[in-house]
């Protein structure tokens, strides 16, 4: 529902505006994903009065002021005004304000300090209005204060530079720096995690990635990040130089679905780099180092057990499929160790190849249109009278070598297959 209408129907509150990211992306000419709303109210009231005005409230985060409000079944937030008591580095002591102007006054930077009334004024006292024209992140009021109240505003900050494609604002930048060293001492991993998650949805992500290593927060994250703008590449297959580079480039070519796989895809050059006379490094070997060390760089970052496998998965194959006219049973194999992770692989390798020439060059197979899992199952055997002992393995390995070799999936065939494996064995 347009942001008017909404406040039409929520007129009943008092000083109701809209704040935050709506207002900045309606200022910028795009649709806002969500409409927050601030109110003089206190969240005990906001409810009462939404409720006697026939809509249902959830009390979702009363103690931050926070009320849920439901209008055709589509959630509002509706926050109380606020300002600081005490500020920890993260955390926050906050009480109700009276006044709009408190409450912009607590919030990060200038594009996000903006209010707007039912009437379409806009209350904006930090200039961000002038800033979003210049396309500049600003913080609002003393940046290196604003920094250390909030150490997670740091990452903020490149995260939106990286969305809208705006420059931070030089004394901003220069806080953000002095306080880049603090920021993972004071903000959960969760919270960093989710950065990287916002920032991988749109606009250009790799500044964000390049952001983050420019203040050395990446490298601490992620050791194997460390010098890789230094870790030249064979040119000709990678014209655009050092490792780093490349790797923000596949980040920004691959669908937000895979921009984890791009950043890590290379995560084993730095551990594989071996300097050639010719003047570049070699990676012999760097999926299967860098598919080693996804697991530990997974915890690290909280990251779901899902993604883990399928990163480790993605990292270790990304190379195979650059094989010349690979032969059927090549791709059936291929296809048999990449499982249900095809799909994200050939995002990936697209991905990665995508500023190779010719295009032709770079083409991922066709997949074998027949099972790649095995056909012959114990079970099988058991039907024909075999009885599950050590022999059972060796059959059922025997069995599935010989489907993915010759695409064999008829049940008599590879039980014959089978009970061949059992002889050469013995
Ligand atoms: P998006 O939701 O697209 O990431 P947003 O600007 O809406 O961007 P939110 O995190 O949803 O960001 O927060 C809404 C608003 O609340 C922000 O625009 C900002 O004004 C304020 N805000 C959020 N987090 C902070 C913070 N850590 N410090 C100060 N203000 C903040
Ligand atoms: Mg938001």
């Amino acid at each position: 529902m347009d942001y008017r209408a909404v406040m039409q129907k929520l007129s009943f509150l008092p000083d109701l505006y809209l704040v935050g990211g709506a207002v900045r992306d309606i200022l910028l000419g795009l649709t806002p994903e969500d409409l927050d709303f601030a109110t003089s109210a206190p969240p005990e009231e906001t409810l009462r009065l939404a409720q006697a005005h026939g809509l249902e409230a959830i009390p979702t985060g009363v103690e931050h002021g926070t009320v849920t409000l439901l209008i055709d079944r589509h959630p509002y937030e509706v926050t109380t005004f606020r300002r600081d008591v005490e500020t920890f580095g993260r955390k926050a002591r906050v009480a109700w304000g009276q006044h709009i102007e408190e409450d912009l006054a607590r919030r990060d930077f200038t594009i996000g300090a903006i209010a707007m009334d039912a009437g379409g004024r806009v209350i904006d006292p930090y200039g961000g209005q002038q800033d979003i024209e210049a396309g500049v992140l600003r913080a609002v009021g003393d940046p290196g204060q604003r920094f250390r109240e909030d150490y997670l505003r740091v990452i903020r900050a490149g995260r939106f530079a990286a969305r809208y494609g705006f420059q931070i604002e030089p004394k901003t930048l220069a806080a953000a720096r002095a306080a880049a060293p603090e920021v993972l001492s004071h903000v959960a991993i969760e919270r960093v995690t989710a950065e990287f998650d916002k920032a991988f949805q749109n606009g250009t992500p790799s500044r964000f990635v390049r952001y983050l290593y420019d203040l050395e927060i990446l490298q601490r994250l992620i050791p194997e990040f460390e010098d890789t703008h230094l870790l030249l590449q064979n040119p000709r297959w990678h014209p655009e130089g050092d490792v780093l580079t490349h790797v923000l480039e596949v980040v920004d070519r691959a669908s937000p679905q895979i921009r984890w796989h791009a950043l890590l895809h290379d995560i084993g050059k730095k551990d594989t780099a071996r300097w050639k006379p010719e003047g570049w490094y070699s990676f012999h070997g760097h999926e299967r180092v860098g598919a080693a060390i996804i697991p530990r760089i997974a915890r690290a970052l909280r990251l779901p057990n899902q993604l883990r496998d399928e990163l480790v998965v993605t990292t270790a194959l990304h190379m195979v499929p650059v094989l010349t006219r690979p032969t059927p049973a090549a791709i059936r194999k291929f296809q048999a160790q990449a499982g249900p992770h095809l799909p994200a692989l050939k995002a990936l390798y697209e991905a990665d190849g995508g500023a190779r020439r010719p295009p032709e060059s770079w083409r991922f197979f066709e997949p074998q249109p027949v099972p790649v899992r095995p056909v012959l199952q114990g079970r099988h055997l058991i039907e024909r009278g075999h009885k599950p002992g050590k022999d059972f393995s060796r059959m059922l390995q025997a069995a599935y070598d010989w489907q993915l070799e010759t695409g064999e999936t008829e049940i008599e065939k590879l039980y014959q297959a089978a009970l061949k494996g059992l002889l050469k064995e013995n």
